[in-house]
């Protein structure tokens, strides 16, 4: 079966699409959106729920099975579970989403309803006061009730926690302790220097290699867990107490040679890396009336082409700095994380 799957010119197979349908959002988030300003789509550029599910077939044709719907903050887009009904009728192994759980108790239980498998939320800090220092929101109690019916109607919920060293990096065993309270798993997401992370600095990353030593240095042996065959983002690991727990170390050891995402924007520009610097627009040829075959044949000579390894070749520069400079944002927001999805 592998076979049919488009590949690009490392071998690797379209597999998974995260779909991004907004970008806004309702929080500020430092890694993600410091600056004061930022320049929105309008709602006549976004991709109307047909066509996100027309676009999404033409991915399932070429071999795409896993989809995710992220943002901006994606439970801002209005009645998402309408999308979320749409896809769940698709022969997909997966259908997640990653929100910042601020809508999230009064969304959690249509979007169960409505067919949504997986739930990660992103949650930074147990703490409220450094909540808002880190998002520029007094939101925390919202997100934590979010979280609560989140972990109600989806069993086996990811809190994804981007840690900073010198913010909140001496909250990784309390989260841990958290996370276990109310059935959940954390992932644990090296500080990466993607465009949009303008305040970025190598010395606030905490690598993988040293949260593990000091869970090892706390709890005794770290076991990771032997998952053949698997091109999740996050490495998992095990505690003595049978904790479990994962890394996505994107920063220090990045997994670029496993990479089978692509990414559409909520006004539909196909990016085949986090850090790819331009993307092929495929709502012009959607609004002009192309077929599925016709906007296959497209994404898949893109794919064919894609030579990405963004993470590595950062790796590979040795001496790192934020990525893209504020002012090259300004010139073209589609760099952005939170208009392609984290
Ligand atoms: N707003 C939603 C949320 O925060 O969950 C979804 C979109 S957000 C861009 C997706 C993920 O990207 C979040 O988990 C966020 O923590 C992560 N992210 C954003 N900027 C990051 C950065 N500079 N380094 C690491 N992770 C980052
Ligand atoms: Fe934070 Fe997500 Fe919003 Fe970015 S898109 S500012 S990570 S909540
Ligand atoms: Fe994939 Fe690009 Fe991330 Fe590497 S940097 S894992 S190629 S999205």
């Amino acid at each position: 079966m592998e076979t049919m799957f488009t590949r690009d010119l490392l071998g690797r197979p379209l597999r998974s699409l995260r779909v991004s349908v907004t970008d806004r959002c309702n929080l500020r988030c430092q890694y993600c959106m410091p600056e004061q300003d930022y320049a929105w789509l309008s709602r006549d550029d976004l991709l109307h729920f047909e066509e996100i599910s027309g676009l999404v077939d033409v991915f399932i044709g070429l071999g795409v099975d896993k989809i995710r719907l992220t943002g901006g903050e994606p439970l801002l887009r209005r009645n998402l579970p309408a999308l979320v009904t749409l896809l769940a009728a698709k022969p997909l192994t997966d259908l997640a989403l990653t929100t910042n759980g601020i809508l999230l108790a009064e969304s959690a239980e249509p979007l169960a309803r409505a067919g949504m498998k997986r739930l990660n939320v992103s949650l930074d800090t147990l703490r409220p006061e450094r909540f808002i220092q880190l998002t520029r929101q007094d939101e925390h109690a919202r997100v934590m009730a979010g979280i609560a019916q989140g972990a109600a109607h989806f069993p086996g919920l990811k809190l994804d926690t981007v840690v900073m060293r010198g913010m909140n990096d001496d909250e990784i065993e309390p989260m841990l302790d958290f996370a276990a309270s109310i059935g959940a798993e954390v992932r644990f997401i090296e500080y990466m220097d993607v465009a949009g992370a303008t305040k970025w600095t190598a010395d606030t990353v905490v690598p993988r290699r040293e949260i593990l030593e000091r869970l090892r240095a706390r709890f005794g042996a770290v076991t990771p867990l032997d998952e053949p065959g698997s091109t999740a983002p996050a490495d998992r690991y095990a505690l003595p107490d049978g904790r479990v727990f994962g890394i996505i170390s994107s920063t220090t050891e990045p997994f670029c040679r496993n990479c089978d995402r692509a990414r559409v924007t909520a006004d539909g520009v196909l990016f085949t890396c986090l850090y790819a610097t331009d993307g092929m627009d495929l709502r012009s040829p959607l609004r002009a009336g192309a077929s599925t075959s016709d906007l296959a044949a497209l994404v898949e000579t893109r794919w064919a082409g894609r030579r990405d390894r963004g993470a590595e070749e950062r790796v590979e520069l040795g001496d790192r700095s934020a990525l893209v400079p504020v002012s090259a944002l300004r010139a073209n927001p589609h760099l952005e994380m939170h208009k392609r999805g984290g």
